[in-house]
């Protein structure tokens, strides 16, 4: 395409598109956005114009980058403590378990499944979680006398004396 024709389609391109104005014209800034958006406002360059689809997938792509950095920004300014130690933890979301990994040293959390008693790994919960989530002795007890279920190792509690007191003998030492 001719260079004067394709500055007329990019104009007009842009008019149509204000919120792609930035992008195009501050091309240092589209690496913040990821290669994928880079391509699209290259091609822009190159062929005057871009298709719908490409428009949407452009704006769904810079939106979620916004929502991840409002999220992580939120996240940054939580300055109460991550767990600092394994444990047994409890958020909104459900009661975890924080387990140091033999590999890498990190603690990494795993939830309480209720229906097989067990603990799924929970991918991101760590970053979720917080020291003030810890449970006393008493609230993990609390909770196996509720659920039936050991929650330091996911046991189902069948002897009388652990259903009464919520908690395994072995596991009641490791909260
Ligand atoms: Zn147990």
């Amino acid at each position: 395409m001719q260079a004067t024709v394709k500055a007329i389609a990019i104009n007009a391109f842009l008019s149509q598109n204000e919120d792609f104005r930035t992008l195009a014209e501050h091309t240092d800034l589209l690496g913040t956005y990821g290669a994928f958006v880079s391509d699209v406002i290259g091609k822009l360059g190159k062929y005057g114009s871009l298709s719908e689809a490409q428009v949407n997938a452009v704006r769904n792509s810079v939106q979620r980058t916004h929502d991840f950095a409002a999220k992580r920004a939120v996240q940054d300014a939580d300055t109460t403590p991550r767990p600092q130690a394994a444990g047994v933890y409890r958020d909104d979301s459900g009661v975890y378990r924080v387990v140091k990994s033999r590999q890498s040293g990190n603690l990494y959390a795993k939830k309480l499944n209720l229906k097989t008693g067990g603990f799924d790994y929970a991918s991101g919960a760590i970053y979720r979680l917080r020291e003030t989530h810890r449970l006393t002795l008493e609230q993990a007890k609390a909770i196996g006398q509720e659920t039936g279920i050991c929650i330091v190792c996911g046991a189902f509690l069948t002897d009388p004396k652990s259903v009464e007191r919520g908690i395994g003998p072995v596991c009641a030492k490791r909260v």
